[in-house]
Parts: C-alpha cells; structure tokens; sequence
C-alpha cells in the first residue's frame, strides 16, 4: 500500500503512469493515445484518441457480472414508491429511453435539457441522453421559469424533459407549468417536450405537437435496444450550470473519458465503496454531487444507489438511518445542512436502527463547523469525512482518502489534497505562495485533473479569463476559496474570494438575486449580501432603495413590499434565492467610483466591525444599514 504522500506525488510526478493505470478501470472501445494533451494551456484535453461511453460504463459494462444486482434503489416518502432496477431492469429502461430520444432526431452533440423531480425516469433520461452522444443539462427543479429560460437559452436544447409535478414536505411542487412559463419567456425554445406524468398535477395542460407523454412513447419503443454511441474522451457529456459573480450563470461543460476515469478512481480511493456495496447520496440531481455520486460514480463502479425523494424529517427523522439500516448502506454522502436539521431532532431516531453496515458519513457543499461534525460523529459512530470540492472541479479536491491510506482527520478541515490536484495557497496581489497559518486563495496549478471542467459551454473566453487570470503574475485555477494550511499539511476552507454564497450548500450569486430584486419595477437599487446563518451556513439578506420612498413609509407599506420583492425573487430566481430579510434604505454605501461596499454592510449584518471606511462616499449610508438592522 503506498502512502498518501507517495500516491499525490506519483499523480503529479508521473502522471502518465498514474491516470493510465486509473483509465483501466473503466472500460474504452479504443484505447486512448496519450494520455494528455495540453498544447494549449489552459485548456486540457485527457486520454486523447480513446473512446469510450458514460452509458457504456454505467451500465452495460456490469450485465454480465451483475446483471442480477441492485443498481438503483428509488425511495419516495412524498409518494410512497419505493422502486428497486437491477442492472439488466436498468438497461431496459435507459435503452427503451435512448430510443425515444432517438426518434425525437435527437443525436450526437445535441442538447437534451432535464427538469425533473428526484425520480427513476431522471436517471434514466442522463443515462440515455449521454448513451447517444447527446449532451445533458439538468436544470435543479427549485429554479424559477427566469432562470430556467436563461439556461435554454444558453444551452438550445433539441429536446426537454420535465415531469407533472414533485413533491415536497407533502405538497404538490408543479413543474410542467414552470417549463411553459419559461418556454415562453426563452428566445430558442427546443421544439418537442417529453413530460412523465406522474398523475400529482390534474391542472396541468399539453400543447399539442410539443408535448409528448412519456408512458406513451416508452410502450411505443418497449424492447428497443440502442447502441452505444463511442465518443471520443474529450467530446461534452453534459452541462451544468453554476452561480458566479455576474447575473449570468455559466455552463460547466464536463467530458467523457477524463469524469468516467476520475470519478471511478475516487470511488475507490475517497468514497471506500466497492462494486456491490451500495451508497445513499442525499443530494439532489439537478447539482453536481447528485450528477457524480448519485448517478455516475456508484453506477460505473458496480455499485447501487439510492435515489431519494423526500425530506430527512418525513415520515420523521430516522428515515435516512432506517434507509442506511434497510439497504446496508456503506457510505453515506450528505450536506452540513442536512445534518444540522437532524441535530435538532430526538437522537432517539438514529438510536433505532441498525447502522453496523455504515463505514463513512462524507459531508461537502459548505464549511463543516465542528460542533456539528462532534455530533454526527457520536451519533452514528462512524468517520465523518468533510471534504470540499466544486461544480467546476466534478469531484473532490481536498479529502481525506482512506481508500490510499486512512490518515488522521481532523475537525473543521477537509484534509488534503485528493490525487491528481496541484493544490496551492497563493497571496492575492503578488500570487507568492503563503507560508504556515497564512490565508491565501485556494488554486490549482493547471492542467486540471481529469474530471475536472473543460471549458465554459460556449465561451472558451470566459473559461480562461474568469479562472485562469485572477492570480497575478501566473495562469493558474482559482477556487475562489480562502483557505489556510497548518504545519500538518491540512487544509481549512475559510470562506469565497468573492460574491458568491453559500445556502444550505448551494451556490448563489449575489448578483444575481440582486437582478431578481430589481425586477420589481419599485426597487431603484439593491444590495445583497451573506449574513451567517446557524442552521443554512448563510442566508441573503436585501438592502433595497425604492423608487418612491412613500410606499415604505408606514409599516403595513414596508410589509407589503417585502412581500412583493420576496415573491419577485421567487418568481424569477426561485425560492432557493429569497432573501431572508429586506430592509429598505434611502441610500446603500458605496466608494467614491460607486463600488458597493459589501463587506462592511456584511460585517454589520453579522455584528462585526465595517473594516476600512477610508473610501466610502457618504459615511450616512451605513448609519442607515445599522439602523435598519435595528429595526429603526
Ligand atoms: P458548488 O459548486 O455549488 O458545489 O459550491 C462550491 C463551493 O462550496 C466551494 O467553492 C466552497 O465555497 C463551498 N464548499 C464546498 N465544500 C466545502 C467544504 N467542505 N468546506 C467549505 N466550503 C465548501
């Protein structure tokens, strides 16, 4: 067994001996050339010559030996379905589901756009659509139709697949009346929509000739069987959109050979599981952990996944631990939120079950404070395994990864560097790297590993320019993430570079829930900022100027607004991006070159000093943020 040390050296130092040995555990339909290509700094090209397929390794690859086993497990304590596909039921449903697509002319390189609830045709529809060369972008169902029409846009799907309706908490959540809303509002709308109806909507309608009812389709093409389209390892299997510093989010394009290799590797050396054995990743399909840990990595590795629906507290908060008990979980993946939502309710609920099959809680998408961590970590009696990665990055970059060597944890760091990632700490003026102790910005000497996104869908321009040129003096990858590194070598995440926070571990531009704010025609100006949260990590909170002061003046008035901006904000963002308090102000603090000064009206929001005010143009407006907080 090598050490860690050792293993991240050899990823880094020798590099072609390392991935190649990686690439063998997937299979390829022509073995790749070399295994990188990169003439063209940033922009790094894995495995070239190599053909292979997601679809191929995520499913057919395992029929012979597993055809038999489990491979997804769909639980829905919303509908009460709970629905077991082994690999061959698996393959039936994906090949049934290509054709369908197939017939709808959709090929090699088109874009096929899912919005769908947590539910198997999900996961059969990614399969499919990447089994024929098409290209996913699944769109998360808590997005409004704005957001939604903006991802159209971008992406111009030949085809969209949507459902009736979710369900969450007990109520109908529709989502075929969201997609004709932003159908309407998108400039390049995809000519045909395929909708599981899943009978929870009796109000929603069709549009004859767009609209196509999936039950209907599948009986057409029962039986069909699809080959495999072989791409080369580079071509996109999917897009993935994610919030920045502007109002426009980006398409994270993701490729073949270089995610299928990855995220078969860290299933191994991170996540522990082996073929067989099964994993419960609790997060949703439309983010990026529910693309690589709860569809493609357990499912190229052999494994069985559980696809739930529901919430962690319905019927009542020992479901997840009664689904770990039940189906023998052996890693568990989860959020710090969700586990903080847990930690208020009876520990008596986890005490119920059976939890000797589980070997490790791994939790991403937002700081791990250490309470929290303690308490996981009492409770279930297994390693909690905080580790920290990305969208951009498709799986994790700093870990412990016990599956190389089980190296000592510790609380409130998510440990190392994960093989294959040239991780650095760099000073943000002079990009010197910082010593010990030091808070640099987390960054990645390129080439990105493989897995790892290729380039902004689109706008190769926006790749380089928004990752690779914000260190000065040199092309590297930045997180735009803080983080410091002890004398142990382990990291700590302190928090974003830059606008962009953190709710409940989803991503959110401040900015763009600024422009969600301002399309209330009453708002002049807003500001929005992250305000720490005790169970969320961060809530947004709004300062707004109205156009007609008037309208706020009396309490009932500033009620009526509030409301109005929070539905705003739903209507055109999602309720994922509602602020959770508006204040209105007369004036928001800005530089005298009219920066808004975010941080201090932060640090106030959270009790904390506003820092250097040398710049501000009229000291009076964080008089009023103060008093406004105060509720003045
Ligand atoms: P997303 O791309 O939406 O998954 O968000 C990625 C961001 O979440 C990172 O840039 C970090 O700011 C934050 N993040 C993810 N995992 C961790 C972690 N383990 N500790 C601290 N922050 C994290």
């Amino acid at each position: 067994m090598p050490t860690y040390a050792e293993a991240h050296r050899r990823s880094l130092h020798e590099r072609e001996a390392f991935w190649t040995e990686k690439a063998a555990l997937i299979d390829w339909n022509t073995p790749f050339e070399s295994v990188l290509d990169y003439d063209r700094p940033p922009f790094a090209r894995w495995f070239v010559g190599g053909r292979t397929n997601l679809c191929h390794n995520a499913v057919d690859r395992h029929l012979a030996a597993r055809g038999d086993q489990a491979a997804l497990i769909f639980i829905s304590t919303e509908t009460g379905a709970h629905q077991t596909y082994s690999y061959r039921e698996l393959a039936d449903e994906v090949n049934r589901f290509a054709a369908i697509l197939k017939a709808q002319g959709v090929g090699r390189g088109d874009r096929v756009l899912i919005y769908m609830p947590m539910i198997s045709e999900a996961v059969f529809a990614m399969l499919a659509t990447v089994r024929i060369g098409a290209i996913h972008s699944v769109v998360f169902g808590g997005f409004a139709a704005a957001s939604l029409a903006t991802r159209i846009d971008d992406a111009r799907p030949k085809v969209m697949i949507t459902a009736d309706a979710g369900m969450r908490g007990g109520k109908t959540v529709p989502y075929k009346h969201l997609v004709d809303e932003a159908l309407r509002l998108a400039r390049h709308p995809p000519g045909k929509v395929i909708i599981v109806d899943r009978k929870l909507d009796p109000a929603m309608t069709r549009v004859a000739g767009r609209d196509l009812d999936y039950a209907r389709l599948a009986a057409e093409h029962e039986g069909a069987k699809v080959p495999c389209v072989w791409l080369e390892a580079s071509e996109p299997s999917y897009i993935l959109y994610t919030s920045g510093t502007t109002g426009n989010p980006k398409g994270v394009q993701r490729d073949t050979g270089g995610y299928a290799v990855a995220l078969a590797a860290s299933m191994r050396d991170i996540f522990c599981v082996a073929p067989g054995e099964t994993m419960f990743t609790t997060s949703d399909i439309g983010w990026v952990v529910g693309h690589s840990y709860i569809v493609y990595a357990p499912l190229i590795n052999g494994s069985t996944t559980i696809l739930y629906e529901g919430l962690p507290i319905r019927p009542d908060p020992g479901i997840w631990w009664q689904i770990v008990a039940e189906h023998k979980v052996r890693t568990m993946f989860s959020s710090p939120t969700a586990i903080r939502v847990l930690k208020k309710q009876d520990p008596a609920y986890m005490k119920k079950f059976d939890l000797a099959s589980l070997r490790y809680l791994f939790l991403a998408g937002e700081p791990l404070d250490e309470p929290t961590a303690r308490w996981a970590s009492d409770s279930l009696g297994v390693p909690i395994v905080d580790h920290y990665w990305q969208t951009e990055s498709g799986w994790p970059i700093l870990s412990a990864q016990p599956g190389i060597e089980d190296t000592p944890r510790k609380f409130g760091s998510p440990s190392f560097p994960v093989v294959g990632y040239d991780v650095r700490l760099l000073h943000e003026m002079t990009g010197e790297e910082v010593g010990t102790g030091e808070k640099g910005v987390l960054a990645i000497v390129p080439p990105l590993p493989p897995g790892c996104m290729t380039t902004v869908w689109g706008d190769d321009e926006r790749f380089v320019k928004t990752y690779f040129s914000t260190i000065p003096g040199r092309q590297v990858y930045s997180t735009f993430d803080w983080a410091t590194r002890d004398a142990d070598g382990y990291y700590f995440v302190l928090g974003r570079t830059d606008d962009v926070i953190n709710v409940a571990g989803h991503r959110l531009g401040t900015r763009e829930i600024e422009e969600a704010v301002q399309a209330h025609a009453g708002i002049a100006e807003v500001a929005v900022v992250g305000v720490a949260d005790p169970l969320k990590g961060q809530i947004p909170v709004a300062f707004a100027v109205v156009k007609d002061p008037a309208r706020v003046a009396s309490a009932e008035g500033a009620a009526k607004m509030r409301r109005e901006v929070m539905d705003t904000v739903d209507r055109e963002l999602g309720a994922i991006g509602r602020p959770g308090a508006v204040h209105f102000v007369s004036l928001l603090p800005k530089t005298r070159s009219g920066k808004l000064l975010r941080r201090s009206i932060q640090a106030l929001a959270e009790g904390r000093d506003p820092g250097d005010l040398t710049t501000i143009e009229d000291p009076s407006a964080l008089e009023q943020i103060r008093q406004a907080l105060a509720g003045k």
